[in-house]
């Protein structure tokens, strides 16, 4: 185990480099000058966290070991940094050279002094806020990359920054994308031998996904991968699209663009020249009505093995074979060296929505393993003869119009990353037991500027009400601490919040994470054993990582909570200030106050509302506005509770949903898909919900925290 060195240290005036005794050990260079043969020899700076996943290999693990399991209990604030948002954080700090690189919300991307929190700089790109419409889960960032002194982010707007690492001032920036199209940037980019590769998302609205490879010194376009075709006879951008053509039907929905965008995950291995990649779901859930008569819809829900030089696809492995539940296959991927069968084999191992945990040899892309790492309801077993799904049928809602399926459409876990620890031998999954009742809607067209997600929103929404109001309903999440080798779960520790936090783990055989309901722990990596926890009051959705400076040991995490919140039925209990919070042994600064939000007022209009506008109003909003304003005008208080608006809000509301009025602050015009009947239907259902619902947040109260709480009919057997 090499020792961590003592990093040079920027002054936070300026970028001098503190003298040291490391001066002859550590040479002086630029500010975030990271490259190849640094990334590469990451274990030779345990102290430095130098990509998105530490390693090109994402394994998230930390070699440094001053914090363990015999002093965790020691931990406390180190410094802490005010991000100035109040939406999800979800970003993974880099840190390389004493300098902390981090995203906040809108893509605003800041360096920071890691031995003390100080500000050098902080770059706002100002993407202009009516792409928060095309964001389906929250206005997030995952993080930049680092590359020769210049600081990689994608912003919101689907355009790629280079920024000097040393001023934060930007250097180059191209738009990725057709700015006409709802695609968003989330995700962070990733550089692989002076290539920024980065994705995009927008599925649920109605775009086509691809994966882009860019010069980092000019900006310049190298390779482009898409991973569905235009069209079924071409021509096609690459030949890999005719092989993908054969399993689309010629009446697929083409022009809602079909969706397959690469959103998060991406790694690499040197020693292959492998580039990995996972792919989402489709932009019209319903097979049938997305494919009529169609095959498996490759590459959706699939990893890819790509030449970096080239984008040249090696091998494919679909997850989700004509996935119909949003079941993405952009999770978190870790590459290591595991025994099997007698032999070391190099693998990938993913845990996507779908709920199985797969083991691929990542040389040729076969199937090792395939195990449930929750409770799993629409497939019975992955067959690892034929690589595939066994798909239970009447989980097929496109077949029978409904179904409701374990795991959820949040997946068995979504985007907050995972560990592997080498020292246990263990994947470490922020898991999710979720559910979700899906309805078909037989009269389902395409609709530009849409959510297309093909469902039937009315019936969605009076079922989710009504699931609510009979029963218990929560989500759990948790640390699920699984052995890829045995292909079965070691130990599991329980959340009673439905948001878990992304991972890490240490050479110290600890296991950190926090979680939205505001608490960030230490765990013993090999029993789950809570050894420290911090409540911060603010929940935590971020994955921490950890990095050293004149040779003390930090742990660093953002809370912030957020996401796909609209859909979290939760309130939460404070204002979201958001933070960077970095802990150390012995550490004693104060933790930041938090905020409570105001009580909320009900200033509900005395108007008549016909049940017919209730109804319509009611499908139209959960096709537009619950992304954000919650399911049943439930707000989870990141975004205004409709229920509580204020009397201008409701004589504005013409204005407000079609004319703009609130642009600057988030709230788009939907004037290009809703009419002025449409926008008095929305605003009577949102009235119709303020009257039901007094003393809601009250009964949820009560209900939160429970397990097993969802009813046994909306399970598919
Ligand atoms: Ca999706």
């Amino acid at each position: 185990m090499p020792r961590p060195r003592a990093l040079a240290r920027l002054a936070a005036a300026g970028v001098a480099l503190a003298a040291a005794t490391a001066a002859a050990e550590t040479p002086a260079r630029p500010p975030g000058f990271v490259d190849e043969a640094r990334i590469r020899n990451a274990d030779a700076e345990p102290g430095a966290w130098l990509a998105h996943g530490r390693t090109h290999g994402e394994q998230r693990y930390s070699p440094l070991d001053q914090i363990h399991t015999g002093n965790a209990a020691q931990l406390g604030l180190a410094w802490s940094y005010a991000t100035g948002s109040t939406r999800g954080l979800e970003a993974t700090p880099l840190v390389a050279d004493g300098v902390l690189y981090a995203t906040s919300t809108w893509s605003v991307v800041f360096a920071l002094d890691a031995a003390t929190g100080a500000e050098l700089w902080r770059h706002d790109p100002q993407v202009p806020r009516y792409k928060g419409r095309d964001a389906c889960c929250d206005v997030v960032n995952r993080g930049v990359a680092l590359w020769q002194g210049r600081v990689y982010v994608g912003t919101l707007d689907g355009r790629l920054l280079a920024l000097d690492a040393r001023t934060g001032e930007p250097v180059w920036q191209v738009q990725t994308v057709d700015p006409k199209r709802p695609y968003t940037i989330t995700g962070a980019p990733r550089v692989v031998g002076g290539r920024v590769i980065i994705g995009n998302g927008g599925a649920e609205f109605g775009v086509r996904g691809y994966v882009s490879a860019y010069d980092a010194r000019t900006g310049a376009l190298l390779w482009r991968f898409y991973t569905v075709p235009a069209s079924v006879e071409g021509p096609h951008e690459h030949p890999e699209l005719e092989r993908a053509a054969e399993t689309w039907s010629a009446t697929s929905l083409f022009q809602s663009g079909l969706g397959g965008t690469v959103w998060d995950s991406i790694a690499y291995d040197p020693e292959l020249d492998l580039l990995y990649v996972g792919v989402g779901n489709a932009s019209v859930y319903n097979r049938n009505q997305r494919s009529p008569g169609g095959g498996d819809n490759l590459f959706l829900a699939s990893i890819l093995a790509l030449r970096p030089d080239t984008g040249k696809l090696v091998w494919h492995y679909q997850t989700t074979p004509g996935d119909q539940w949003d079941y993405t296959a952009t999770q978190h991927m870790i590459l290591a060296d595991l025994e099997w069968g007698g032999r070391v084999r190099p693998v990938l191992m993913q845990a996507p929505k779908n709920g199985f945990f797969y083991v691929l040899d990542r040389a040729t892309g076969e199937l090792l393993s395939a195990e449930p790492y929750v409770d799993v309801s629409w497939a019975s077993r992955v067959d690892l003869e034929t690589g595939r799904p066994v798909e239970r049928p009447e989980a097929s809602w496109s077949d029978r119009g409904q179904a409701g399926v374990t795991p959820g459409i949040g997946g068995g876990h979504n985007w907050h990353p995972m560990s592997y620890s080498p020292r246990t031998g263990l994947v470490y999954i922020p898991s999710l037991q979720l559910f979700y009742p899906f309805f078909a809607k037989p009269d389902y067209v395409y609709r530009p500027g849409h959510f297309n997600t093909s469902e039937d929103w009315n019936a969605l929404a009076t079922s989710l009400e009504g699931l609510e109001e009979a029963a218990r309903f929560c989500s759990p999440s948790h640390i699920t601490a699984w052995d890829p080798v045995a292909a079965r779960r070691v130990w599991r520790v329980e959340h009673a919040t439905a948001v878990p936090g992304g991972l890490l783990s240490t050479a110290g055989d600890l296991v950190f994470q926090g979680h939205g309901g505001g608490v960030f722990a230490a765990y013993h990596a090999r029993t789950g054993a809570r050894l420290w926890e911090s409540p911060v009051g603010t929940g935590i959705m971020a994955p921490p990582i950890s990095y050293a400076v004149d040779g003390v040991q930090y742990v660093a995490v953002l809370a912030g909570i957020g996401g796909s919140h609209g859909s979290h039925r939760i309130r939460f209990a404070n204002a979201n200030d958001g933070q960077v919070l970095a802990y150390k042994l012995g550490g004693q600064a104060p933790l930041p106050p938090v905020r409570a939000r105001p009580e909320p007022r009900v200033d509900v209009p005395r108007v008549s509302l016909s049940p017919e506008s209730v109804a319509r109003g009611r499908a139209l909003y959960s096709e537009h506005c619950l992304r954000c304003h919650g399911f049943g005008v439930r707000s989870s208080g990141l975004v205004p509770d409709l229920r509580h608006a204020s009397r201008a809000t409701h004589e504005q509301w013409q204005d407000i949903v079609l004319g703009g009025t609130r642009q600057a602050g988030g709230m788009a015009s939907f004037a290009d898909v809703l009419n002025a009947a449409d926008a008095r239907a929305i605003h009577a259902y949102v009235i119709a919900r303020a009257r039901h619902e007094p003393g809601f947040w009250e009964r949820l109260a009560g209900w939160f925290g429970r397990h097993a709480c969802v009813p046994a009919r909306w399970l598919a057997d």
